[in-house]
C-alpha cells in the first residue's frame, strides 16, 4: 500500500478496470462501477451460465435478504429479480415426531426471500451488459498477476487454456473463496489469510414438485429438520420444488452410535438406514433420499479471514475472496453485494485516490466481516440443535414479547442481519448485550407470564435506542 496522503491515479486514468469473476460480488461491482460512468471488463472462468448449465452441484437457491436487496434497488435490478423470488416469513421446524412448528422471523412479518443462484446471476449479468459500459467474457481462469507490468495471467478454456495477459489498471478481485488475486496480492502487500475449515459438509438434493406443479410443503418457511450434531434445510423454488440441503460432520461425532457423518455411510444401505432413522417423514416425501444422497457430491464448508484487501491504488478484493463465511445465517451473498455497495460508495468519495478508497474500505469493512463470520457460526449450532431447546424456545418467546412492547430498544439477532443493513459488528454487540439481560431474565422461570417486565425495561433502556432502521 502507499502511504495515506501519496494519492494513487485517479481510478480509470491508468488502464481499464478489470474485475475478476463474474459471480454477485463481481457482476454488482460491475454494476455499481458502470453506473458511476466507468468502462468495466468483466473476467470469469465458468462459461456463461445464462447459455450453459455451470451450477450443477452447488447450492441453487439461496436467501437474499436486506443487505442484498439494498444494492439491488439502488441498481434499479431488484424489481426484475422479485419475480423469481419466494418469500419465506419463518421457520418450519420438522420434529423427529413428524411435527412441524412454524417460528416466524419478525412481528411484522418479515421475510428474507429464497432465490435461484443462476437466476440472480443471469439478471445481474444482463443489467450490467445493459449499460453498455460492461463487457464480459467467459472461459477466462485467472493464474496469477504481475503487479509490476499491471497484468492479468489468464487460462482460456475454450482455447486448449491457452495462456493470455490482460492488462489493468485497476483489479477487482471477486473470484471467490479460493480467489487467485488474494494469493497474488498477500504475495507482495504483507497481508494474511487464515481458512477455517469446517468438519462439517454439505449435500444438495431435490424434493421434486408435485402433481402439477404444486408444492409438496408449504413454500412460505424456510424448512428445517433440526438433529442435534447435523440438519436439513429446505427452500423452495418457483417451479414447486425445493431444493435441500443436508449439513452433517464429515466423521461421526463421538457419542453417536449409528453412523452419522458424510464419511461414514459409503453405500445405499446405510445411507437408507440413516435417513430412516433421521429423518422418517422426508423420506416419506423423497423415497429415493438415499440414492441422491450417493449420486451427489459432497461440499466443503469454510471461514476465510484475511488482511491486506488492496494494493496500493492497484486493486483490491471483495467479496467471498475476502471473507468467505459459513453459510447458516444466509449472508455470504448478501455481505458479498453489500461490499461491493460500500466500496463503490468509497470510490465515489475519493475515486481520485482509490488507494485511499480501497484503505478505508478495509478498515471500516473488517469488522464487519468478521462479526458475520462468527454470527454465522454461531447460527449452526442454534439452527441444528437451538431451535428445538426449551431454554431457546423461552428465551425467543421472551424477545418476541420484549421487542412488541418495547421496540425502540429490543430487537432479535437474526432480524437486525437479516432485516437491516446495521453494522453486522454493531448487531453482535447489541445482541450479545440483549442476550445477557435475556439469560438474567429467565433464570428460574418456566414462561414468560412470570417475566418482571419492568425490570426488563430498565435493563434494555440501559443499552441505549437502537438505530431508527431497526
Ligand atoms: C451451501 C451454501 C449455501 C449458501 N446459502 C447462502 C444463502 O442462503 N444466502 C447467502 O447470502 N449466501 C449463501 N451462501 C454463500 C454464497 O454462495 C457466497 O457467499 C456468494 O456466492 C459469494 O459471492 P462471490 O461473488 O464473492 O463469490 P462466488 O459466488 O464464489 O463467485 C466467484 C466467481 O468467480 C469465478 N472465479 C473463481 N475463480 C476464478 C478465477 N481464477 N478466474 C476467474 N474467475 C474465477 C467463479 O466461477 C464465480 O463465478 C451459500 C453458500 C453455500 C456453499
Amino acid at each position: 500500500m502507499t502511504s495515506p496522503g501519496t494519492a494513487s491515479a485517479p481510478l480509470g486514468t491508468d488502464g481499464a478496470l478489470v474485475v475478476v469473476g463474474g459471480g454477485p460480488a463481481g457482476a454488482v461491482m460491475a454494476l455499481y462501477l458502470a453506473r458511476q460512468g466507468y468502462q468495466v471488463q468483466v473476467l470469469e472462468s465458468r462459461q456463461d451460465l445464462r447459455r450453459h448449465d455451470v451450477d450443477a452441484g452447488r447450492s441453487i437457491n439461496l436467501a437474499l435478504a436486506r443487505r442484498g436487496i439494498v444494492p439491488l434497488t439502488e441498481l434499479g435490478v431488484f424489481d426484475r429479480v422479485e419475480p423469481i423470488t419466494i418469500p419465506m416469513a419463518g421457520r418450519i421446524v420438522h420434529g423427529i415426531d413428524g411435527s412441524t412448528n412454524f417460528q416466524p422471523y419478525g412481528l411484522g412479518g418479515e421475510a428474507i426471500l429464497s432465490v435461484s443462484r443462476p437466476g440472480l446471476n443471469a439478471i445481474l449479468l444482463d443489467a450490467a451488459e445493459e449499460t453498455g459500459n460492461v463487457s464480459i467474457e467467459f472461459g477466462q481462469r485467472c493464474r496469477g498477476v504481475d503487479w509490476d507490468e499491471k497484468l492479468i495471467v489468464f487460462t482460456d478454456t475454450d482455447n486448449d487454456d491457452q495462456m493470455t495477459q490482460v492488462p489493468f489498471g485497476t483489479l477487482f478481485g471477486c473470484d471467490g473463496a479460493n480467489s487467485e488475486v488474494r494469493q497474488a496480492m498477500q504475495r507482495v502487500n504483507g497481508g494474511t489469510t487464515t481458512i477455517e475449515p469446517l468438519d462439517h459438509g454439505y449435500k444438495e438434493l431435490e424434493i421434486p414438485a408435485g402433481p402439477d406443479g404444486a408444492f409438496r410443503l408449504g413454500p412460505g418457511g424456510l424448512h428445517i429438520w433440526p438433529r442435534g450434531q447435523l440438519m436439513l434445510i429446505a427452500l423452495a423454488n418457483p417451479g414447486g420444488d425445493f431444493t435441500v440441503t443436508l449439513f452433517m460432520p464429515f466423521d461421526t461425532p463421538a457419542g453417536k452410535d449409528q453412523p452419522t457423518g458424510f464419511d461414514d455411510l459409503p453405500d445405499l444401505t446405510s445411507a437408507e438406514a440413516f435417513f430412516a432413522r433421521e429423518f422418517p417423514d422426508f423420506v416419506e416425501l423423497v423415497p429415493d433420499a438415499a440414492e441422491q444422497f450417493m449420486a451427489n457430491p459432497t461440499g466443503d464448508l469454510g471461514t476465510v479471514r484475511c488482511t491486506g484487501w488492496s494494493r496500493a491504488g492497484d486493486g483490491v478484493i471483495l467479496g467471498d475472496a475476502a471473507h468467505a463465511i459459513v453459510p447458516f445465517h444466509g449472508q455470504g451473498m448478501n455481505a458479498a453485494m453489500e461490499s461491493a455497495r460500500l466500496l463503490s460508495r468509497r470510490i465515489a468519495e475519493s475515486g481520485d485516490d482509490p488507494d485511499h478508497a480501497f484503505t478505508v474500505f478495509e478498515m471500516d469493512r473488517k469488522p464487519d466481516v468478521d462479526a458475520i463470520a462468527d454470527m454465522a457460526l454461531d447460527n449452526y449450532i442454534e439452527m441444528r440443535a437451538g431451535v428445538a431447546d426449551p431454554d431457546y424456545l423461552i428465551k425467543r418467546e421472551l424477545a418476541l414479547e420484549l421487542e412488541r412492547r418495547y421496540p425502540d430498544v429490543m430487537a432479535a439477532r437474526y432480524g437486525m442481519v437479516m432485516f437491516t443493513t446495521m453494522p453486522y459488528h454493531e448487531v453482535q454487540q447489541r445482541a450479545a448485550e440483549q442476550q445477557r439481560i435475556l439469560t438474567e431474565l429467565v433464570a428460574g422461570v418456566d414462561s414468560v407470564d412470570q417475566i418482571d417486565f419492568d425490570r426488563a425495561r430498565k435493563l434494555l433502556g440501559a443499552l441505549g435506542p437502537l438505530p431508527a432502521e431497526v
